[in-house]
């Protein structure tokens, strides 16, 4: 029997830092994950929804958690955030296959409301429960550019005073990848109240990752 991570998160298993496997690669990796109960996300989610991507991609994007259709498929971004994502990636030149799409957290939060489930915003300790796999998926990818997606994303990478409404779209100073940037996730978009927001939402979503296009077609210096 492992000891329980810090208080708050719950779960009753060891915590992340004891499951991250001798021999550290992303396959290695992806299976301790897949098997991890260092918070209580563990038991209501479907299972543990890794990142995915090229094992030295050069572009890394980080969202909150896993949606309801990710819960379900096991893969992250695949639903109509990720359709969406895809899309605006599109746009702008990126190949999507040429992304490691992950989360902060890898369990799916979500409370009933009828016969769906609702996602619910992951709390402060289960986000640092589950961090170390993010962390972890950094140093091995070793992304040159690296997207948080989202207020979750950006606090937790960047810093609780980081505002992705004041801040989106520029690059700032990490230790984490040569260039970081944040956007809102797609999903916002998608929430939008009308159709003319929420192609006003898009168009600048689509103006953010353009940047990160122009950064990735940058000559490494
Ligand atoms: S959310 Fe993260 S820390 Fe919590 S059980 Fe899932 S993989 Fe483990």
């Amino acid at each position: 029997m492992g000891k329980r991570v810090e208080r708050g998160a719950g779960g009753d298993g060891p915590p992340v830092s004891e499951l991250l496997p001798a021999r550290l690669n992303l396959t290695n990796v992806r299976a301790a994950a897949a098997g991890c109960r260092a918070c209580d996300l563990y038991k209501r989610g479907t299972q543990t929804v890794f990142g995915e991507g090229p094992s030295k991609a050069e572009v890394m994007m980080v969202g909150e958690q896993p949606g309801d259709a990710e819960d379900i498929a096991g893969h992250p971004f695949v639903g109509p955030a990720g359709k969406l994502l895809d899309r605006a990636l599109a746009e702008v030149g990126i190949d999507r296959r040429r992304v490691y799409v992950t989360n902060v957290v890898k369990h799916f939060k979500w409370e009933p409301r009828g016969k769906r489930r609702i996602h619910a915003k992951p709390n402060s300790a289960e986000i640092a429960a589950c961090r170390p796999w993010l962390e972890t998926e950094i140093a091995l990818v070793k992304p040159r550019v690296l997207v948080c997606l989202g207020a979750t994303a950006a606090q937790a990478l960047l810093g609780r005073s980081f505002k992705v409404s004041r801040q989106r779209g520029r690059f700032v100073p990490s230790p984490l990848a040569p260039r970081v940037t944040a956007t809102v996730h797609p999903s916002s978009i998608l929430r939008a109240p009308d159709e003319e927001r929420r192609h006003a939402e898009m168009k600048q979503f689509v103006a953010d990752l353009a940047r990160v296009a122009r950064e990735l077609s940058r000559k490494e210096t």
